[in-house]
């Protein structure tokens, strides 16, 4: 058996290698590292796999947000409602830009931004709403949209962990996670499901007058070079990560097939166990298992890791502490759910490359560790 990973990265180098190469050599042979045609070409490509009319190449999801909650102009002190269960880069950006991130409730079992419960975080300062598609599957789209209308609001995703999973309206139309809000965000760290070989991001919309702003906020706030209009960032995907991704968006749907069939065969082993809880995928949303992120009752995780650790599996905690709670960004407010989740979940290895025999000794350990 290959030794496991969280995610094998080289692995799936090795198989997409034949056309990787290639790609990577055309750009070396023109030189065209900053922003050539690769660029461009997987942009298109990328907006007509999403059904989208733009994407915005950017440097990582990060900037991602940062550049699109630029664009949307808000006033200093605006309110920015976002889950407190979930990754930093939203607070950050916000606070970067002098807004206020707003920390909501999330899902005790979907993990995503709890809809319920987001009118009570409503004030006269907020002005949009950045629901996170934790660990690959959609937040209830749905009636976010409908408060973010009633209340006037902007929303905007953040797709880095969700791309390619699809999320279906009570009325049946479907469409891809990311092409729902007014602007989306999405990373291409390598690790994400349609990653790059170094830092990549974008960001969508089917808005032309937005699509223009964060192009021009993207590239120092200028249309016409050297020329600045607004302030903006140096924030660009390079053309050699462009070219990767060019391969590596033909195989996203493939990828993401793979990964389900992983999660799938985790959760009917443990769904026996009383002290782990599967992943509950929502009814209107697919799922892409960006992580395999297990809920655990009286589990003592530390332990639990230890002993999967000494079997050769790494596992993690996404995420330990909740953002109230961060040094940087205390708030003195009480989210239980989100509490509670940061220290009762764990996230078992997911990927493209993983062999059957490699799952099924994870199964085997796992059950073993209940069975003692
Ligand atoms: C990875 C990630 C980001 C940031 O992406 P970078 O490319 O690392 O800057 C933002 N939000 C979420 C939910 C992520 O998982």
């Amino acid at each position: 058996m290959k030794p496991i990973h969280m995610v094998d990265l080289a692995g799936q180098y090795q198989r997409l290698k034949a056309e990787i190469n290639p790609a990577i050599q055309s750009v070396l042979n023109q030189a065209n590292y900053i922003n050539g045609s690769p660029v461009k070409s997987f942009s298109q490509e990328l907006a007509t796999y999403l059904s989208i009319k733009h994407v915005i190449p950017c440097g990582n999801g990060t900037d991602a947000l940062q550049i699109a909650l630029m664009a949307l102009d808000l006033p200093e002190g605006s309110e920015v409602i976002t889950p407190g269960f979930s990754y930093i880069a939203v607070a950050e950006a916000c606070q970067l830009l002098k807004l206020k991130p707003v920390f909501a409730e999330v899902h005790p079992e979907t993990f995503n931004l709890n809809p319920l419960t987001i009118e009570k975080y409503i004030t006269p300062l907020t002005k949009a709403i950045v629901p996170v598609h934790l660990f690959g599957q959609c937040a209830d789209m749905e009636t976010i949209m409908a408060i973010a209308e009633k209340h006037n609001l902007m929303v905007i995703e953040d797709n880095a962990q969700s791309i390619g999973a699809e999320y279906t309206f009570s009325d049946g139309r479907t469409c891809k996670s990311g092409t729902i809000g007014h602007l989306s965000t999405t990373s291409f760290f390598p690790s994400k499901n349609l990653g790059c070989y170094g830092d990549g991001g974008a960001i969508f919309t089917n808005q032309d007058t937005l699509a223009e702003r964060i192009q021009m906020i993207a590239n120092h706030g200028q249309k016409i070079k050297y020329f600045h209009e607004v302030v903006g960032v140096n924030s660009r995907l390079d053309t050699m990560q462009a070219a990767i991704l060019q391969v590596k968006l033909k195989y996203l749907n493939t990828f993401n097939k793979e990964r389900q069939a992983v999660a799938q065969r985790y959760s009917e082993a443990f769904a026996k166990h009383s002290h782990l809880k599967p992943p509950v995928v929502a009814r209107n949303t697919t799922h892409v298992y960006h992580q395999y992120t297990l809920q655990t009752c009286d589990l003592d995780i530390a332990d639990f890791r230890n002993a999967m650790q000494k079997k050769g599996i790494p596992t993690m905690v996404y995420y330990p502490l909740p953002l109230h709670h961060q040094n940087a960004y205390q708030q003195d407010i009480s989210l239980p759910v989100s509490e509670m989740l940061s220290k009762n979940v764990v996230s078992l290895p997911i990927g493209t490359e993983m062999e059957d025999s490699q799952i099924s000794y994870i199964i085997e350990s796992v059950n073993a560790y209940f069975e003692k």
